[in-house]
């Protein structure tokens, strides 16, 4: 059996949901549909789910929101029109709608998720009702009845694992197509919440594996997740198949086409991942899979790069020698609630990374101020533009020279490197450099090896 999840821009209209309705009804197996809410249909469109958003923010406001809410139900009415779908079909999902506001929420932050998982609700519903219509057998299956339970706040909910336990029990029939919305689930108190934006992925991951899926499809808008982004690289190569870690590695470092939580249910059940174009089907996609009997083709599988990075670095002589000296910044980051990226030391120095989108300028000089307290250090300095490189391969892994063939390039850039840190999984090597170097040390590294100049040995 498997698991296919189609996202927003494969769900965003008449001709796109039929894309995705021959997709699932290609192969029996396909049995478990998950949906994500219509996405955008041009570049400057507004996805469903922010105008849910807005709806809960009008709400919230003490507005009726009775103009958001038609404009999102008349993207199901588009879509329900393209199969011809009579009106009083479609109807009931603005009742549903409207009916919104007049429920009982603990808080706005219950009350936004709500609205928010209505953007899949409704469209797995029409998207059921469209499939019965072509005469499929199919089922709209709420995940309160599935046994979907999440905990955490409504609106970065995460899986309870009693979820796969109850999902084992779920019955259906062999020949029926269950259509399941994605992004959210049930506290154990009965509230919606949903999981992180991009969601979906998470739903189709927690069904593959609670149905002991033999594979999960995951339906996008490219052919395949490639190699390095094309923004920054000519025609990078596709990746044919790469392992959950190379996955979860570069989904960190901003490769966006597969959420990086959504990696962990499929793991925890080693169930393979596809991720394909709805548009080209018989295209191969990117295959993630199981480290074990994994044989790399290449020495580096993506380069990512962010540059939404910020870096304190401290330095203070004979740092090494003093006890509770890092004990001490850290503390005075947990009195703000401050998580960081990565942390290099040398025998004199310390560098704190900081993704800059949890900052402000406040917060800033607030910890310098604190830590320039605390531990006296002999330099303190705020980088402001900071970009981390992430460079990921099973390949890289026993295989000597590597260091060598990525300063080479970047060397010849004239880009310095602020950092170097080779992971404890030896299957990444993370750099430093200035955010406005960053793009053009990632095309030096990608022609480097991608054209056969990395020597190895
Ligand atoms: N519709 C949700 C979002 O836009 C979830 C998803 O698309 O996966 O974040």
């Amino acid at each position: 059996m498997k698991v296919v999840k189609f996202g927003g821009s494969s769900l965003a209209s008449g001709p796109a949901v039929e894309n995705a309705l021959k997709i699932i009804t290609a192969e029996a197996e396909r049995q478990v549909v998950v949906t994500s809410a219509p996405g955008k249909r041009f570049d400057d469109d507004i996805k469903v789910t922010d105008l849910l958003i807005k709806y809960a923010h009008e709400i919230n406001h003490g507005r009726n929101g009775l103009e958001v809410a038609d404009r999102i139900f008349q993207r199901y009415v588009e879509i329900g029109e393209y199969f011809n779908l009579p009106l009083e079909e479609i109807l009931p999902l603005k009742e549903i709608l409207l009916n919104l506001p007049k429920e009982h929420y603990p808080n706005k932050n219950y009350l936004q998720a709500t609205f928010k998982a209505h953007g899949e609700r409704l469209n797995a519903k029409l998207i059921a009702k469209i499939l019965q219509s072509q005469g499929v057998k199919a089922r709209y299956v709420d995940p309160k009845d599935a046994g979907i339970i999440v905990t955490g706040s409504p609106n970065n909910a995460s899986v309870n694992p009693e979820s796969y336990q109850l999902l084992e029990n779920f019955a259906y029939d062999a020949d029926e197509k269950l259509i399941f919305p994605g992004f959210y689930g049930y506290t154990l108190a009965g509230h919606i919440a949903t999981f992180s934006r991009g969601g979906s992925d998470i739903t189709g991951a927690i069904l593959a594996r609670g149905f002991h899926a033999d594979l999960y499809e995951n339906f996008t808008d490219v052919d395949a997740i490639f190699s390095a982004n094309p923004k920054v690289v000519d025609q990078p190569q596709p990746i044919h198949t790469m392992t959950y870690r190379e996955m979860r590695e570069l989904s960190y470092a901003g490769f966006s086409v597969f959420h990086d939580e959504a990696l962990i249910p499929a793991i925890q059940g080693q169930i393979p991942i596809n991720v394909k174009n709805t548009q080209h089907p018989e295209k191969r996609g990117t295959m993630i899979v199981p480290e074990k009997g994994f044989k790399p083709e290449t020495v580096i599988t993506g380069i990512a790069s962010g540059k939404h990075f910020g870096a304190l670095y401290l330095h203070k002589y004979l740092l090494n020698k003093e006890v509770g000296f890092t004990l001490r910044i850290l503390q005075i980051l947990n009195k703000y609630k401050l998580s960081y990226e990565h942390m290099p030391t040398g025998i004199d120095d310390l560098t704190l990374i900081f993704d800059r989108d949890t900052l402000n300028d406040e917060l800033i000089d607030q910890i310098c101020n604190e830590i320039q307290n605390e531990v006296s250090p002999d330099h303190l300095e705020w980088i402001s533009n900071y970009a981390i490189i992430m460079l990921v391969g099973e390949g890289m892994r026993d295989r000597i020279g590597v260091i060598r063939d990525i300063a080479t390039p970047v060397a010849r850039e004239g880009i310095s490197l602020r950092m170097v840190n080779q992971g404890a999984s030896e299957i990444s090597i993370m750099l430093g450099t200035a955010a406005k170097d960053a793009d053009r040390a990632v095309a030096a590294i990608y022609d480097y090896f991608f054209k056969q100049e990395a020597q190895g040995e």
